[in-house]
């Protein structure tokens, strides 16, 4: 076999359908942030961050950085081994108190990120427990459904945040198999929200235990940024809280928060947790000071929710479609990935305004978008460019507007 071609077909493939990534070469400046340099083949041009994940910009919180330099003074640059064989510095056991009094449960545990600890934990549990059937929402992250097949247990797919099918998969199951059902608060992609309580409801009806993604929520909701489990109060019915240290905490890292047993189990059974590098003290140190900060700040949510309702209104102003959600997140659907990744290199190369395009794999074919996250970092100024930028393109490319809002 040529290799080197079946590589290359394979991408130019890629490139032909608009599905191609180009990763854009980024320099954030501290203090500055959404602002950052891009480098590129011709130069360098200053640009505006629109799509990032440091939701609130704790990234370059004067507390987080401070913690992370310090940390790196104290010990070093890395933790020097595995959890078990030396790498469980005291940052670690730290930031995992932390967790776990976040989301009010016996215990928590760290991984490398957000992405390892759904693939080990659900992988694990899944797997281990016996006959395990896993009721998995259609519309769940891949590293949850990497973690599901991983554990070659039966799976059920139930339609997107649909209790009557969840409640018609989980009544036709066989009562006396172990249940667990796997679900996000927060939808990355479409930014609607998990009816949790009445999921819940199920979980008892039917002996099912629960496992929550709250990637997109902690930092963000309920009264400490414990999440859409704290703000509602359901904290204590999910068997499972899974989070990131790398989106709203602004640092790197992922975790799951449960009970002393369950932690122990994970811990001692999932690979992916077991035979990996710690991560450095100074990360566990860092995002421990962020997720402290925002345990007693709410000023970071409150801006946070006030500059995803401006951007929203001046948006409705301009008759450019988005998609009504309960959150942060606002998608504009272009609906043909060719289309979304001119408009977004447009608004780069022509206004300095930086949204990746999200195509197929990531979203459906066909509701190809750009997905906006805006920040308590972005000023008026930001979002008036931003809106500027917007309704011209729209005009140049005689794309479809929605009636105007009144101003
Ligand atoms: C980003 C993401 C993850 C993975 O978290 P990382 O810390 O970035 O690895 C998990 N679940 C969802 C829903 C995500 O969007």
């Amino acid at each position: 076999m040529d290799y080197q071609s079946f590589f290359r077909n394979q991408l130019a493939e890629l490139k032909q359908e608009g599905n191609y990534r180009v990763f854009i070469d980024l320099q954030r400046k501290r203090g500055n942030f959404p602002a950052a340099v891009r480098t590129h083949k011709k130069g360098q041009d200053d640009v505006t961050i629109w799509c990032s994940n440091d939701y609130l910009g704790m990234g370059q919180n004067p507390d987080v950085v401070a913690a992370m330099h310090a940390a790196v003074d104290r010990c070093g640059a890395g933790a020097g081994g595995t959890r078990n064989i030396s790498g469980t510095t005291h940052d670690h056991v730290l930031l995992e108190e932390e967790l776990a009094d976040l989301h009010d449960k016996e215990a928590a545990l760290v991984f490398t990120s957000g992405y390892v600890s759904n693939w080990a934990a659900l992988g694990t549990l899944a797997s281990k427990i016996p006959g395990c059937i896993v009721f998995s929402d259609s519309l769940n992250h891949a590293s949850m459904i990497e973690g599901i097949r991983h554990s070659r247990a039966d799976k059920v797919i139930w339609k997107h945040n649909d209790l009557e099918d969840l409640e018609h998969k989980l009544a036709s199951a066989d009562p006396a198999r172990p249940k667990l059902i796997a679900f996000e608060s927060v939808y990355s992609m479409d930014g609607d929200i998990a009816p949790i309580a009445e999921i819940c409801d199920l979980a008892d009806k039917y002996g099912a235990m629960t496992y929550l993604d709250e990637v997109h929520a902690v930092g963000l909701y309920g009264p400490r940024g414990g999440g859409i489990a704290e703000r509602e109060g359901l904290m204590d019915r999910l068997t499972v809280i899974e989070g990131t240290l790398g989106k709203a905490f602004g640092v790197v890292g992922g975790y799951i928060a449960a009970s002393t047993e369950l932690c122990d189990f994970v811990r001692s059974f999932a690979s992916g947790f077991i035979f990996t590098t710690a991560l450095p003290p100074a990360i566990a140190a860092a995002a421990t000071a962020s997720i402290r900060h925002l345990k007693r700040s709410n000023t970071e949510r409150e801006a946070h929710q006030a500059i995803v309702a401006k951007v929203r209104k001046r948006l409705d102003t301009l008759g450019i479609p988005h998609v009504p959600n309960p959150s942060h997140i606002i998608p504009v659907i272009v609906g043909n990935p060719a289309k979304c990744k001119f408009l977004s290199d447009t608004l780069l190369d022509d206004f300095g305004i930086y949204i990746q395009p999200i195509n197929y794999p990531t979203v459906p074919k066909g509701t190809e978008r750009l997905r906006i996250t805006p920040s308590p970092v972005h000023t008026s100024g930001d979002v008036d460019r931003l809106i500027v930028a917007l309704h011209s393109l729209w005009n140049q490319c005689q794309l479809a507007r929605q009636p105007m809002a009144a101003e």
